[in-house]
């Protein structure tokens, strides 16, 4: 296997690459993308909006140019079990006059009608790039427009050009802060839960709300999955937060410690083995014998389902490699488990938004040769993909042409997927996806392994 290091690489991106099992200093990571490396990694507008968009009973208004609002429509395959105002694409729609003579009037404008149409519970107004530039003061309008209205009325202040998508995540956490603390919590038991960064993608959140139910779990909010303007106000009177995508509500969960004394636990709902560890876990923090029993009795129901089909792709998987590239750390943990489940090794992996502990703990939990990388752009993956000579690439959609390009599988786990990957059953569905990717005979016939398959061919005639 060629190391990372035989593939020319820009030199400022050098120390942002490191291989498992060799030595070397922390990743570098964190930081703004370097001149010239065409990042796979989203703006801070995009990063707020990600987080936001599944409160599907909120207005949703993008104030900016319309390419901001194409660039984010519908990005989450995130599912409602009742509003769907999330889904439209509001903007103010700048224009080159609104940028010589400020776009306040028509943002104001826009919110009066538009929550006087839809009737929402709150209303969150994004900045871009070009209302950075020009200076609207969006926090004067969403005050006067709140008091007009009797709605929260909440700026997110995601200028794309000023940060990472991590800033993004944490503007979109600074919004959500203002519901926090205003509802009811008197219902509210004392083995409660909040549900964080989990976003209801093909309706992931339903099928681990019902895991916790089952074993005797309140769920105050998900949040923002299937989320609710009301069950966020009142979600200060949880016990415990558990957090999934610890990129994006990491913030959230620390202020809720600080402010309200609700602790966090990072956890995966990905895979058996963390979606288990999820389950104990919570059972653990409430010190209850009932809740761990019935958490285990769960657990052994659901993987005696999935089980036999999991063996049985296995056999066909074994030895396979996968490269791996995703936003946050904790979802490449958790593909990297999940792939050893069905017997396949990992051979590159990276994140958009990691920090240096997850790059060290990926470097420990994975085999040595692979390569680790931090904010990697297409050229960096297609080398490194051909140098590992991959089976198979899981990324989301800016992954996908790459992995096609070069003739690889490719297993969508980000957030435009339409199929549910979460919980034990997610775990089917992903083997399921894995396995008939991996195994389809089409790859044989690719330019990169056209020639080996020829020569087996020869070799079995002879
Ligand atoms: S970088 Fe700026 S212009 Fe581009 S999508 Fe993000 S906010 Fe809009």
């Amino acid at each position: 296997m060629p190391a990372s290091t035989d593939i020319a690489i820009l030199p400022d991106r050098a120390a942002s690459i490191v291989e498992a099992g060799s030595a070397g200093g922390p990743v570098k990571c964190g930081k703004g993308s370097v001149a010239g490396s065409v990042s796979q990694r989203a703006c801070v507008f995009c990063g707020s909006r990600v987080v936001l968009y599944p409160i599907t009973d909120a207005l949703h208004i993008v104030h900016g140019p319309i390419g901001c609002a194409a660039y984010t429509w519908d990005i989450r395959g995130a599912q409602s079990s009742g509003p769907q105002l999330f889904r439209n694409a509001f903007s103010t729609d700048l224009q080159e006059l609104d940028v010589i003579y400020g776009g306040e009037q028509k943002l104001e404008h826009a919110l009066l009608d538009l929550i006087a149409q839809h009737g929402p519970k709150a209303a969150f107004v994004y900045s871009t790039c070009i209302v950075g530039l020009i200076g609207d003061d969006v926090k004067a309008i969403c005050k006067r427009v709140a008091a007009a209205t009797n709605i929260p009325v909440l700026s997110v202040a995601s200028e794309g050009f000023k940060g990472t998508k991590k800033d993004g995540y944490r503007a979109a956490c600074e919004a959500v802060q203002h519901l926090v603390g205003t509802g009811d919590t008197s219902d509210i038991g004392p083995h409660s839960i909040n549900l964080m960064g989990d976003f209801n993608i093909a309706g992931e959140s339903w099928v681990i709300r019902d895991y916790f139910e089952r074993i005797g779990i309140q769920v105050v909010a998900t949040i923002t999955g299937d989320g609710r303007v009301d069950a966020i106000r009142r979600c200060h009177g949880a016990k415990l937060n558990l957090v999934q995508c610890s990129g994006s509500m990491t913030h959230l969960a620390k202020s809720m410690e600080q402010d309200y004394g609700v602790p966090f636990k990072r956890v995966s709902f990905f895979g058996i083995e963390d979606m288990a560890a999820a389950l104990y876990e919570t059972a653990r923090f409430f010190d209850s014998p009932e809740l761990l029993d019935k958490a285990r009795a769960l657990v052994a129901e659901e993987v005696a389902k999935i089980m036999p089909q999991l063996s049985a792709w296995r056999a066909d998987l074994n030895g396979r490699k996968a490269a791996v590239y995703v936003g946050g750390a904790f979802k490449a943990f958790s593909l990297v488990r999940a792939l050893r489940t069905i017997g396949m090794t990992t051979a590159v992996v990276g994140t958009q938004t990691g920090d240096a502990e997850d790059y060290d703990q990926l470097r420990e939990m994975c085999d040595p040769g692979t390569i680790i990388v931090d904010d990697s752009n297409p050229l960096e993956l297609a080398k490194f993909c051909l140098a590992q000579d991959v089976d198979l690439f899981i990324g989301g959609v800016k992954e996908r042409p790459i992995a096609y390009k070069l003739g690889i599988g490719f297993c969508d786990h980000n957030h435009e997927r339409k199929e549910c990957l979460a919980g034990f059953v997610g775990m089917l569905n992903f083997a399921r996806e894995v396995h008939a990717t991996v195994t389809s005979p089409v790859w044989n016939y690719v330019p990169r392994r056209a020639g080996a398959a020829h020569l087996e061919l020869e070799e079995a005639r002879s």
